[in-house]
């Protein structure tokens, strides 16, 4: 039955003007996205995304069988993106740098599995040349003619354009050529300059991270965006960043899915300094991100739960708070891991059907542009409710 909204109901009468623009398809305003923000009433915000979610992909929640690539960890802002675990200086212990032959190694995981996209990125390496990842995206293609390559994040791509001394443009249409189909939507953390002063001061600027990705998307190269909430920024600069990606998506349309990406303290000295060590974003937080994102994005078709970050539990719970999308069966995540996630690396296929069907949505499985490419399930268990019903996924010990 659809999704019945009574805004006269709701507890935070705050709200209810907000509930009636929705109701008319009418766009947020920063002081609207404010007040979801401030809200208390997290049931009534999860049901106005609901709803929102439900207009545009009715009970429909998509999934990708895909695996993660990282072919290095040597970083050339190791010492400046401080709410990083991931990377390192090139001698420090636990750098690595992946020849071809290893990249490709890697992902023979994907030769006899169902995964139909690779998704590739990394650290900055101060001497791995554009060739590299041409040759990488080329070898992939011929070993795996049918998996679709999302790779490098904006910030990589302005890092090899430095590199090379040619324009992002450039270095874009040679990734195109060389197989990319589509581009993750990592680097952007959020674009306050204070913020990003405080966080990871030598990174791309907001404006360099929309410039690149509007790129991309007049060179018909999709991307996703992202959002990594629960550090040192404010509502004011978490709406500030949703506007400036609802402002690129109004010029071009480019963007498939936004993600809210959950900051996770271990191993970074932003945590350290902030006396945050072991204390992630909390439930209430994940899910208020996931549903603001809903609403506020109103031309965005996807919203995507990142469920080594924020649990498959809480992954399953968003689908009822404006999420439609699922991270995929990952096999390598390492990036969240090495900042204390606690979830496995790997989700199995049919779990990620288990996890849509048991919030009592229809899976449905994607490539990487988001045709569906299966809906019928009928081979896979189906999950029982109530005591017994389980997620094949749970923390690691
Ligand atoms: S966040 Fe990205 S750019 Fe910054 S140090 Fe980590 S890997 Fe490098």
């Amino acid at each position: 039955m659809p999704i019945q909204i009574r805004p006269s109901r709701f507890r935070d009468a705050g709200l209810r003007p907000i509930a009636e623009k929705v109701l008319a398809g009418r766009r947020l305003g920063v002081e609207d996205g404010l007040a979801l923000y401030g809200t208390h009433d997290i049931l009534s915000l999860g049901e106005l995304a609901a709803f929102a979610n439900e207009r545009l992909n009715g009970d429909r929640v998509f999934f990708s069988a895909n695996q993660h690539i990282n072919p290095t960890n040597v970083c050339i802002l190791r010492n400046t993106c401080v709410f990083c675990s991931f990377a390192r200086m090139p001698k420090e212990e636990g750098a690595y740098t992946r020849s071809l032959e290893e990249v490709y190694h890697e992902a023979e995981q994907a030769r006899h599995g169902p995964t139909r996209e690779f998704h590739i990125v990394g650290g900055l390496h101060p001497k791995l040349r554009l060739s590299y990842y041409t040759d990488m995206l080329e070898g992939l293609k011929e070993r795996f003619p049918h998996i679709h390559i999302k790779a490098l994040t904006a910030v990589e791509i302005a890092h090899l354009a430095r590199i090379e001394k040619i324009s992002e443009r450039e270095v874009l249409v040679r990734l195109r050529d060389a197989g990319l189909t589509s581009m993750p939507g990592g680097g952007a953390e959020v674009f306050s300059t204070a913020v990003r002063a405080t966080i990871a001061e030598r990174k791309l600027t907001g404006d360099e991270w929309i410039r690149v990705h509007r790129t991309a998307h007049e060179l018909g190269i999709p991307t996703n965006c992202t959002m990594l909430y629960g550090h040192v920024e404010t509502a004011a600069d978490r709406i500030e960043h949703l506007t400036m990606l609802r402002a690129l998506q109004d010029e071009t349309g480019g963007f498939l899915t936004y993600i809210p990406l959950a900051y996770h303290t271990e191993n970074n000295e932003l945590a350290e300094d902030l006396g945050r060590v072991g204390s992630a974003t909390t439930g209430y937080e994940d899910l208020k991100n996931i549903a603001i994102g809903r609403l506020f994005l109103d031309n965005i078709p996807h919203i995507k739960t990142h469920w080594p970050m924020v649990t498959p539990f809480m992954s399953q719970v968003v689908l009822d708070f404006g999420c439609d999308d699922v991270e995929g069966t990952v096999v390598y995540e390492r990036i969240y891991h090495e900042a204390g996630a606690k979830t496995q690396m790997h989700m199995p296929y049919g779990g990620l059907v288990q996890l849509i069907r048991g919030a009592g949505k229809r899976p449905v499985e994607r490539d990487s542009l988001y045709r569906p490419v299966r809906e019928s399930f009928d081979d896979l268990p189906v999950l029982t409710t109530g005591p017994g019903a389980s997620l094949p996924v749970v923390h690691a010990a």
